[in-house]
C-alpha cells in the first residue's frame, strides 16, 4: 500500500523487534527501505530475526539490550549509529506483563512490569535524543500502548500504570522535543488475533469469540495492521502528527465505554 522508498534513508532502532507485532513492524520498515536495528534480551531470537531480514533483500541489524538497563540502551544506541550512520525512528514496543488482581501483587512484580515498560521507554528516548535531534529526515519516536492504559486494566494495573506513563511521556516529549524536529506519538492497539498473547489467552481458551465481539467491528486486529499505522507516523505521511495517539482497535475501547 506504501511506495516501496516510503522510509528510504532512514533507520530505526525497535525494542522488542525479535517477535510479535515489533518484528511485523521491522518487517515493513525494512521493506519500505529503512535499516531496521533489533533489540531484545534474547540475542538469538534478534539475530535469526535480523539475518531473515536481511535474507529478504532488508538492511537489518540485531543487538541484545534489556531496556530496564540503561547502559546497554545506551550501547545499542551507539550501535545501531555506529552500524547504519544515523537513528531516525525509535520504537518503543518491549513490555511484559502478567494478570494478577493487585491485592495479590507482590511490589517486585509491580517494579518489573514499570521496569521494563515505563522505564524501559524513558531509557530509550533518553538515549535515543542526542541521535534524533540530528536525523536529516525529522525524528519519529512511536511508542506502543494501549486504551487500557487510559480506561484501566483490571488485574493489570501495573501495565496499566505503566502504559499510562508512557502516554504521559510521549506528550510531554511531543511539546519538549518538537522544536528539534522529533515527533512523538503512541499507537494503542487492539486485541491482534496473530500475536501469541491473544492466541494463548483467549483463543486457546475458547475465549475468541467473545473477546471479539467486543470490538465496534467484531474481529481481532492483526499484527500488519499495528504495522501500518506505524509506518504512516515514523514516515513524512505523518510529517505534521505529534503528540498523538492512534487507536488502531476496531473500535474496542469505544464499544467498552459504551456499554
Ligand atoms: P511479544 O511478542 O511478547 O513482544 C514483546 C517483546 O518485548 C519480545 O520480543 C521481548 O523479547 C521484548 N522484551 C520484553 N522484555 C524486554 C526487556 N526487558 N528488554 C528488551 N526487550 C524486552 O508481544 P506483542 O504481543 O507483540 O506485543 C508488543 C507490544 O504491543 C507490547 O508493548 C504490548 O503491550 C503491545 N500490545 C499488544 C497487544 C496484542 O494484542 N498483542 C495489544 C495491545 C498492546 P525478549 O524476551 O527477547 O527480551
Amino acid at each position: 500500500m506504501f511506495a516501496n522508498d516510503t522510509l528510504k534513508g532512514r533507520t530505526a532502532l525497535i525494542t522488542g523487534g525479535g517477535t510479535g507485532i515489533g518484528l511485523e513492524i521491522a518487517t515493513a520498515y525494512a521493506k519500505l527501505g529503512a535499516s531496521v536495528m533489533l533489540v531484545g534480551r534474547n540475542e538469538e531470537r534478534v539475530q535469526a530475526a535480523a539475518k531473515a531480514l536481511t535474507e529478504a533483500g532488508g538492511v537489518a541489524g540485531a543487538r541484545k539490550a534489556d531496556v530496564r538497563n540503561y547502559d546497554d540502551v545506551k550501547a545499542a544506541v551507539d550501535a545501531t549509529v555506529e552500524s547504519f550512520g544515523s537513528l531516525d525512528i525509535l520504537l518503543n514496543n518491549a513490555a511484559g506483563n502478567f494478570v494478577c488482581p493487585t491485592a495479590e501483587l507482590s511490589p517486585r512484580g509491580w517494579q518489573t512490569v514499570i521496569d521494563i515498560d515505563l522505564n524501559g521507554t524513558f531509557h530509550c528516548c533518553h538515549a535515543a535524543y542526542p541521535h534524533l535531534k540530528q536525523s536529516r529526515q525529522g525524528a519519529s519516536i512511536i511508542s506502543i500502548i494501549t486504551m487500557l492504559g487510559v480506561t484501566g486494566w483490571p488485574q493489570a494495573a501495573h501495565a496499566a500504570a505503566a502504559k499510562g506513563g508512557i502516554l504521559s511521556l510521549s506528550r510531554t516529549l511531543a511539546v519538549e522535543w518538537g522544536g528539534d524536529d522529533i515527533r512523538v506519538n503512541t499507537i494503542s492497539p487492539g486485541p491482534i488475533g496473530d500475536t501469541e498473547g491473544v492466541q494463548r489467552m483467549y483463543i486457546e481458551t475458547g475465549r475468541g469469540h467473545l473477546e471479539e465481539k467486543k470490538t465496534a467491528l467484531g474481529r481481532f486486529g492483526r499484527k500488519e495492521d499495528i504495522a501500518n499505522a506505524a509506518v504512516f507516523l515514523a514516515s513524512g505521511l505523518g510529517a505534521y502528527v505529534t503528540g498523538e495517539n492512534l487507536i488502531v482497535d476496531g473500535g474496542r475501547w469505544l464499544k467498552y465505554v459504551a456499554s
